[in-house]
């Protein structure tokens, strides 16, 4: 067993601000049909396999455009048949439904978030504190 660092809290000074955060974890979840991604930061997100789907930022499935990413329901259900690391920015998924070249970055994943946070952030413009504390 590895003794968890919880509950081993020391003051450090951070001298540079956590800039983007990662994923720590992506689990799936497929009784829920949902992938789970676990945060640097601690935050965790849970995203419908159909939803992530729909994101894929891939140009086949958004077209030449005005560049934001825009959500295209897939056509029926899908599941990650593979889920693989890029890099150490971003994160690819083969579909069941056959597609797999989709990059999804780890910027973009935290953007579109569906947790009640993050869609309340972006819903006020991300500057209001008006959520509760976790
Ligand atoms: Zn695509
Ligand atoms: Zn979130």
């Amino acid at each position: 067993m590895l003794p968890s660092e919880a509950g081993h809290a020391v003051a450090v000074a951070q001298p540079e601000p956590m800039e983007e955060a990662y994923p720590t974890e992506v689990r799936r979840l497929p009784e829920e049909s949902r992938l789970r991604l676990t945060w640097s930061d601690g935050h965790i997100a849970e995203y419908d396999y159909d939803y992530l789907r729909g994101y894929c930022p891939c140009a086949g499935c958004q077209g030449h455009g005005t560049g934001e990413i825009e959500y295209r329901p897939p056509k029926a259900p899908v599941q990650p048949s593979a889920i693989e690391p890029v890099g150490n920015y971003a994160i690819s998924f083969h579909w069941s439904d056959g597609h797999a070249t989709g990059i999804y970055r780890f910027d973009f994943l935290r953007r579109i978030c569906p947790c009640d946070a993050c869609r309340a952030d972006r819903a006020e413009g991300g500057d209001s504190p008006t959520t509760q504390p976790a």
